[in-house]
């Protein structure tokens, strides 16, 4: 989507001393024996709440966790995320209500001092919250002064806490959700050229939204992945065992014949590593695309191909990246998306491109590269990243901006 940046009113410019700030954020987290064991999203949402906490804030945070379906499930509780942001934020004082809304969220709000921290319970053990349900919203409303969404990831939902809640108060974004909304608008909107997009993964059917837009707003598309099978199968040249789905070459070809249309370069593999299954230390084999044997499977680009995108991405300066290069899972097969990766990350560092990644597995194989770091901006936002790529508009953003 295309937002007018102007229109979002940022929570760091506005007076918040003293006022009860309903902030949503996404603490959706892995939850283990009581204890969380995965802390990166946090991390990432703790200046947001240390700077409301400083500035004295009464910060109320509302999050979901888990499908609970609009029914209570202790094991979906929030609890113990209370008790992990206690242990991040020893400076603040952080409380836990059973109930997000009624009396014993009042009563809990009611006692908290300047500063403090306030987290209700699962939003979603309500159903009016997946319903955007009014009534809800209201409910919610009462308890706070001003709305904050801080939660980017779950903005392609139109909810209660991301968009219906928007309505009723003073609404204003986060920081973490700024940053990724203006890392999304700097490779999409307004990027330094040439701009490259990688789309990789597994399947061709999920991402065909993703290549139809991107082909309209980037100079290069880089297919990889077993995606790309598909592709080579719309151009008669043959791909073995790969992963393919024969049913989306007709589509496939409409992409290749848009992409000249809108003058956006396709890359398509032009070697490969093959192999006869996808496991753990089989023999392997480099060949020329055209080469591919009916027993073997295509499981990685190979290293011309390598070196090919990377002399594509020297002379780029934003680089968009969603799905690997490979089945980076098993060795020696990550090896494409890990070189790839350190190069971008390499050029990152000397100031020659922009690099934007996103993806649950994308991430993945760059934390494995160990270049996650070095990265302009990595989006955890999944399901609200992929709906970005596709233009679609996100529900709790345009709330923002109305
Ligand atoms: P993301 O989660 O970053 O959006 P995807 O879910 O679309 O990425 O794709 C990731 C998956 O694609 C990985 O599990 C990887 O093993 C798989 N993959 C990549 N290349 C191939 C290939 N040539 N054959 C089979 N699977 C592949
Ligand atoms: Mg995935």
């Amino acid at each position: 989507m295309t937002v007018n940046l102007s229109a979002i009113k940022p929570i760091a410019g506005t007076d918040v001393a003293g006022k009860r700030v309903l902030l949503r954020l996404d603490l959706n987290v892995p939850i283990k024996d009581g204890g969380v064991t995965d802390t990166t999203r946090l991390s990432r949402i703790l200046p947001t709440l240390q700077d409301l906490s400083e500035r004295g804030a009464k910060t109320i945070i509302l999050s979901h966790l888990g499908r609970p379906k609009g029914h209570p499930h202790t094991e979906m509780s929030l609890k113990p995320i209370a008790k992990a942001l206690e242990q991040e934020l020893p400076s603040a004082s952080v409380h836990f209500a059973d109930e997000c809304v009624g009396e014993t969220a009042y009563n809990a709000i009611q006692a908290l001092q300047n500063g403090s921290i306030l987290l209700l319970e699962n939003i979603r053990f309500h159903a009016g919250e997946e319903q955007n349900d009014p009534d809800f919203a209201k409910a919610l409303a009462e308890l706070g002064d001003l709305f904050v969404n801080d939660a980017f990831s779950v903005s392609h939902r139109a909810h209660t806490s991301t968009a219906g809640l928007a309505g009723l108060l003073p609404k204003y974004a986060g920081p973490s959700l700024l940053a990724e909304i203006q890392a999304l608008t700097s490779a999409l909107e307004t990027p330094k050229r040439p701009v490259a997009a990688l789309v990789g993964g597994a399947k061709v059917s999920t991402k065909i939204p993703v290549l139809t837009h991107l082909i309209e707003k980037v100079d290069k598309l880089i297919i990889g992945g077993g995606m790309a099978n598909t592709f080579l199968f719309a151009q008669d040249i043959a791909v073995g065992k790969s992963l393919c789905e024969p049913d989306f070459a007709d589509l496939a070809k409409d992409i290749l014949a848009k992409a000249q249309e809108t003058s956006c370069e396709i890359l398509l593999p032009i070697d490969a590593v093959i192999a006869g299954s996808l496991e753990p230390n089989t023999d392997t084999l480099t060949v020329n695309i055209q080469d591919v044997p009916n027993d073997k499977m295509i499981l990685d680009v190979g290293p011309q191909t390598l070196a090919k995108l990377t002399e594509h991405l020297h002379h780029c300066k934003t680089l968009l990246w969603n799905g690997p290069l490979g089945a980076f899972e098993i060795a020696p097969f990550g090896e494409a998306t890990f070189s790839f990766a350190k190069e971008a990350a390499r050029l990152t560092q000397s100031g020659e491109i922009l690099t934007i990644a996103g993806g649950g597995d994308t991430v993945a194989a760059l934390n494995q590269a160990g270049v996650s770091q070095q990265f302009s901006y990595i989006s955890t936002a999944g399901g609200a990243f992929l709906e970005w790529l596709e233009g679609k508009e996100l529900p709790g953003i345009a709330a923002l901006t109305q």
